[in-house]
């Protein structure tokens, strides 16, 4: 079923990791929230060739960015012109990225009246020395009250994230994370490995030897801890980087993956209809400058068999369902198939992938290196 992503570019501060497109100044954010109201109408049969037909709404994705910024206010009014635009399934995941030091109680109480039904909280750690590294605005304090809080104002379906690989944090201390975690009861873990991706603060401190590297080694050994954590306490590995009790795995990405058609507002998202991929660029002066004149500056792209076919293997092969081996003969034919097996069976070999029930999935083993080994499957 159809989605909609929308991406709020405001951070209060920039983690030194983090690559995602976001500005920590507010000052635009009135017009910003303004722009987004006139993309919505704009966009409303983005999903909908055929006017007639429009299927409720599944999932509705709040990311960023750290939309726990906005006001309730300014919540209010996307919130209500979503719904006079678009319709949503009775059951619809209305899911919130946000941020320890947002979530108080009265702004839990304010998202619960909004319909929000499903928290996304960026913890990353427990521990102060993480948090300064990464440099996260929140803290240690605020980490371990927000899953009260949250439980508190009726929330259940609630995913944290948790980063891994940090320099100096041991293996003892990474289980601590997750097992306040698990101890909170919350149905869903979210965790990432530590990466240095360019032109990012951490990237720059580590070349000129003002912060500690990251260590592949202690991730790949982080990273198995958590999954032997996660599978003693009932949450299924779903997704590489994604761990979920049964009725809660993210429906929103579980489309995403599934190849569903979705739409994207904000600067920097994305939207995908089948065969062609939309993104607005990734430039919040921009799209506040050009929506005022009621354009939305974003650029498409028609996906070509072999495009279609390396974004399949990429998706299907990170989650725990794999690459379907009829689909791909199907869908893609007989030489794609061929040259996918090729190039598996050495990872079948060492087993890193198993192939068994027309299922090509990537073995626990081969888990943490599931995106080189699919690109090696790439056509
Ligand atoms: S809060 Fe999230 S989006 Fe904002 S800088 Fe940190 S990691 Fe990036």
């Amino acid at each position: 079923m159809p989605g909609i992503y929308i991406h709020i570019p405001f951070c209060r501060q920039a983690c030194h990791y983090c690559n995602f497109h976001f500005s920590v100044s507010q000052k635009r954010r009135p017009e910003f929230v303004k722009a987004l109201l006139k993309e919505i109408v704009i966009q409303k049969d983005f999903l909908y060739p055929d006017t007639n037909n429009r299927v409720p709404l599944d999932t509705l994705y709040f990311g960023g960015g750290t939309p726990s910024l906005l006001e309730t206010a300014e919540l209010e009014k996307i919130f209500n012109a979503l719904h006079k635009h678009f319709s949503f399934s009775p059951n619809a995941e209305i899911t919130l990225e946000a941020n320890p030091d947002d979530l108080i109680p009265e702004k839990l109480e304010s998202l619960r009246e909004l319909s929000v039904n499903r928290l996304s909280i960026g913890i990353q750690s427990f521990y102060e020395d993480d948090l300064r590294y990464m440099n996260r605005s929140h803290n240690s304090r605020q980490a371990i009250d927000v899953l009260n809080y949250a439980q508190a104002a009726g929330f259940v379906n609630i995913t944290a994230d948790l980063i891994y690989g940090t320099p100096g944090m041991s293996d003892k201390q990474w289980k601590q994370n997750i097992m306040q975690l698990v101890k909170s009861g919350i149905p869903h873990i979210s965790a990432y490995s530590l990466t240095v991706e360019k032109k990012t603060a951490l990237e720059v401190f580590i070349r000129k030897g003002k912060a500690a590297p990251v260590d592949d080694d202690q991730s790949a050994r982080q990273f198995e801890i958590l999954c032997k954590i996660a599978s003693q306490y009932g949450y299924e590995h779903y997704e590489v980087s994604n761990f979920g009790k049964k009725g809660y795995f993210s429906k929103h990405n579980l489309s995403y993956w599934s190849g569903e058609p979705y739409l994207g507002l904000g600067p920097s998202a994305h939207s995908f209809t089948p065969g062609v991929r939309q993104w607005n660029l990734a430039n919040t002066c921009k799209y506040i400058d050009s929506l005022k004149l009621g354009k939305i500056s974003a650029q498409k792209e028609v996906l070509t068999h072999e495009q279609q076919y390396n974004e399949y293997v990429m998706t299907s092969l990170r989650t725990m369902w794999g690459v379907d081996e009829n689909l791909v003969k199907l869908r893609f034919g007989d030489k794609y198939y061929k040259g996918m097996i090729r190039s598996a069976q050495k990872y079948i070999d060492n087993g890193k992938l198993v192939l068994s029930d027309g299922r090509l999935k990537v073995s626990q083993k081969g888990m943490f290196f599931a995106d080189g080994i699919a690109a090696d499957l790439f056509a």
